[in-house]
């Protein structure tokens, strides 16, 4: 993708430009680089993160409750900014949960999901009194002797895998054979299991994938998804409190990529509101977004270090790169490859002339963040920024591999 030219006064991806700069939290690029004392570093903007959470809670049923799935971006100021701003948050480790609690957000408000929970992890969420989404028979067997060891009921809800799948999902977390959640027609037997094991039942969640553009997928989700768990009536061990419909909701990363219309995803959530209601009207409807928070709101910055020209082919290389930024070199799920919006954050005013590919410095091919984009003439010490980088940046990339320094990260 070319670079765009920006005139002053403009924006960029939402991000404000001044004299040729793109600034975040309106401090330009140049300045934010000394503040962070390195390159390479992540910027996200705290105004950027309330707006957005402000246009989701625009578009909610009242009543439905936000949550943040911190694995999208679990950076300690981040979470302060945000745990007043959302109704719960949703870990899925045992340090997860300490940086949710950390952060301030109660822990009554807390989910834990996730395959695998270590037996300490499940004392920890017990032990503050967090929800725990179970995913198997085990959990609620340790869960059962936990809760009588420490006199403690655990809350839980049980985690569903549904018997249809997630079309058009970036990643599908649901649907036929899983590690995620237990199997619909097991959950009836589970149920029972965990009124005998004395658990504090509280309700169910289903999350069937992420990163869905298509809002009617994600619509016809939410109502399948809540046909399903009303067929479990008969055999709850306790009334329904908590309905976690999961999210899912995508932000554009490529030109081709619209973003998501939300609006059928609202009123299917209002139609699930008040089924939901009618049968079980304790219940409060969770949604739980990360990237959708988060994602747009952040950017990655790499300086050139050095300009090289190869047989005609210019290369762009910079002191970041894989190694931070995993998702943006394609190297993080996808099946292809694709370039991340990518500008020269020190030269918008310039227009794009050059194509280039940007680069990081490991000794892999696999080290590229831009193939074959057109910029502006760039030359050494220039600011290569990455948009759409809020999410599943710092803590989703091989930080150690090849042994280049870490990156910073800051809330502006
Ligand atoms: C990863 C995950 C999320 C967040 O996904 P996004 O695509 O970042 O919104 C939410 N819930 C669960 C259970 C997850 O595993």
């Amino acid at each position: 993708m070319a670079s765009l030219t920006v005139n002053a006064g403009e924006t960029m991806r939402g991000f404000e430009v001044s004299e040729g700069q793109l600034c975040v939290g309106g401090v330009p690029l140049q300045r934010l680089a000394q503040r962070a004392g390195q390159t390479p570093f992540y910027a996200y903007d705290r105004g950027l993160i309330r707006q957005r959470v402000a246009e989701v809670r625009a578009v909610l049923p009242t009543g439905v409750q936000l949550h943040y799935a911190i694995k999208a971006n679990p950076m300690p100021a981040l979470l302060s900014c945000l745990a007043p701003l959302v109704d719960g948050m949703d870990v899925a480790s045992g340090r997860e949960l300490s940086a949710a609690l950390d952060a301030g957000c109660a822990a009554a408000h807390i989910s834990f999901a996730g395959p695998g929970k270590r037996e300490g992890e499940l004392r920890q969420a017990v032990a503050s009194g967090a929800l725990l989404h179970v995913e198997s028979f085990r959990e609620v067997e340790v869960l059962g002797r936990l809760s009588a060891e420490m006199g403690l009921p655990a809350r839980v809800a049980v985690r569903v895998n549904p018997d249809f799948e997630l079309r058009g999902a970036g990643m599908r977390m649901g649907g036929g054979a899983q590690v995620f959640g237990v199997d619909l027609e097991q959950v009836p037997a589970l149920l029972a299991r965990i009124a005998q094991a004395g658990l504090q039942f509280e309700g169910f969640h289903v999350y069937a994938g992420s990163q869905v553009l298509k809002a009617e997928l994600l619509a016809d989700l939410i109502g399948r998804s809540l046909d399903m768990l009303l067929t479990f009536r008969a055999d709850l061990p306790g009334p329904v409190r908590h309905v976690n419909l999961g999210g899912g909701w995508g932000i554009p990363y490529f030109p081709s990529e619209q973003p998501l219309d939300v609006a059928p995803v609202r009123d299917a959530l209002l139609a699930a509101q008040q089924r939901l209601h009618a049968q079980w009207p304790q219940a409060q409807l969770v949604v739980e977004l990360g990237r959708f928070l988060v994602g747009e709101a952040g950017i990655y910055v790499a300086r050139v270090l050095e300009r090289k020209v190869s047989r005609g082919g210019v290369y762009l290389v910079t002191d970041g790169g894989l190694h931070h930024h995993l998702a943006a070199t394609g190297n993080f799920g996808q099946v292809l490859r694709r370039n991340y919006p990518v500008a020269l954050g020190n030269r918008l005013a310039e227009s794009a002339v050059e194509q280039v590919s940007v680069v990081g410095p490991l000794c892999t091919p696999l080290d590229v963040l831009a193939h074959k984009v057109t910029l502006p003439k760039a030359s050494e010490g220039d600011l290569v920024v990455i948009f759409q980088s809020g999410a599943y940046g710092a803590t989703a990339s091989p930080q150690a591999f090849l042994g280049h320094p870490p990156c910073v990260e800051m809330l502006v």
